[in-house]
């Protein structure tokens, strides 16, 4: 059975349907959303992509403009250096979810603001839901401070396992901001090498 959260007005699980399932409703609503402004500039929306069932949840920001024009996260630049170190934790694209907070593209890839947040934030919540994630890895300053609740910034959090709820969260850059910053990809790629090494043992 299917619900919908009137408070989220999005689609919650409570019901048989698979994480599959759900994970495409949620996209449908997703595409149907003309809730915030970020709608009238997309060529895509960009509800997130990968293995329903997966361990590992990856958040990033938003979407930029290759993900906006084939509405799938992560297929750029940025997108080739997150399937490099996926490999440093020993993980390969298909083994993971993808997502981003905002799931249309920001102008001129400028920094989602909070009431963009606030409204789309039940898709991915309802994504978490959905999936049921071990890790939640947290791309970047946005999707950690949304998953923590925090105001601590990325640089203070990266690399250090934290617990929300009933999901264990792991905050790392965001590949963007490493691609052209030898020490943050310093910082990444160890980071990523931690993810694994947790995975491993556990
Ligand atoms: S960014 Fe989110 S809330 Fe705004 S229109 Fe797109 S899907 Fe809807």
């Amino acid at each position: 059975m299917t619900i919908v959260n009137d408070h989220f007005k999005t689609i919650a699980p409570v019901g048989e349907e698979t994480p599959e399932q759900l994970l495409d409703m949620i996209a449908q609503s997703v595409a149907a959303c003309r809730q915030c402004y970020l709608c009238e500039g997309r060529t895509n929306v960009v509800p997130g992509f990968g293995n329903p069932e997966a361990r590992v949840m990856l958040i990033g920001e938003a979407p930029g403009k290759n993900e906006d024009l084939q509405g799938r996260p992560f297929v750029g630049a940025a997108g080739k250096y997150l399937t490099e170190l996926l490999g440093y934790a020993g993980l390969t694209r298909e083994e993971v979810f993808i997502g981003n907070v905002l799931k249309c593209r920001p102008p001129s890839n400028r920094n989602p603001q909070p009431d963009e947040i606030t409204l789309c934030a039940p898709f991915l919540r309802d994504q978490v839901r959905a999936i049921g994630p071990e890790y939640i890895v947290t791309m970047g300053n946005f999707a950690t401070k949304f998953i923590l609740r925090t105001d601590r910034g990325i640089t203070k959090l990266h690399g250090r396992l934290e617990q929300t709820g009933r999901f264990k969260v792991f905050p790392v850059f965001h590949p963007a901001a490493a691609i052209y910053d030898r020490t943050k990809r310093e910082s990444l790629e160890e980071d990523f090498r931690t993810l694994g090494e947790f995975l491993r043992q556990q």
